[in-house]
């Protein structure tokens, strides 16, 4: 079955949103180009409680972009974002949204973050996405979204580590280059570890 899944497609990571992501809203006609050609579309939603400690707002002195040690990790602290049922979580009414099938939920404890649509920051907390995968027996994935080198990334390198076969869409993907330089880098350990890069939207449609 064809499958796409959309990353994080929320109005905080739109432009105007908590955590614009540059030229995100460029990915939307992108993905409503080809999103017709699939059986199956799968969302996932960044979804915290107000309380997150993702939130730089949440650390007293500390501001969006600094690092911390949150739970043995390193985590990037973030201006407030995508907090359940605000309107920055809820996905771009500009996607078709009446084909979306399966809206997954991360990042719902409020003590780590979930970048990755499978699993929390630590790898231990499944968001069910493996487990709906694995009942529509699903083995290949068309990966779109935002943001390239957070969410997008580690979404793409747990499913190639979960044994799916991955084709990244670039085209319909943006990144944030807090460090410059990190999304390109980002395409690249992606490529690396077994995903098929694709630019153009048409390579996906034949
Ligand atoms: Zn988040």
């Amino acid at each position: 079955m064809k499958t796409l899944l959309i990353i994080d497609a929320q109005y905080d990571f739109l432009p105007g949103g908590n955590l614009a992501i540059p030229n995100a809203n460029e990915i939307i006609p992108e993905i409503n180009k080809i999103i017709k050609s699939y059986d199956i579309i799968i969302a996932t939603r960044d979804f915290h409680p107000s309380n997150h400690k993702s939130f730089a707002s949440q650390h007293k002195g500390c501001n969006p972009g600094d690092v911390i040690i949150l739970n043995d990790i390193e985590q990037v602290l973030w201006p407030d974002h995508c907090i359940q049922n605000t309107y920055g979580s809820e996905i771009t009414n500009e996607l078709k949204a009446d084909l979306i099938n399966k809206i997954i939920y991360k990042g719902t404890n409020s003590e780590i973050s979930s970048y990755s649509g499978f699993f929390d920051n630590n790898n231990t907390i499944s968001t069910g996405l493996h487990e709906y995968l694995q009942s529509k027996c699903i083995k290949n994935l068309d990966i779109v979204g935002l943001a390239t080198n957070y969410c997008v990334k580690h979404t793409v390198l747990d499913a190639l580590n979960l044994g799916y076969k991955v084709n990244l869409l670039t085209s319909a993907c943006r990144g944030i280059d807090i460090i410059p330089g990190d999304v390109e880098k980002a395409v690249i350990e992606m490529k690396n570890a077994g995903a098929t890069i694709i630019v153009n939207s048409d390579e996906l449609r034949t």
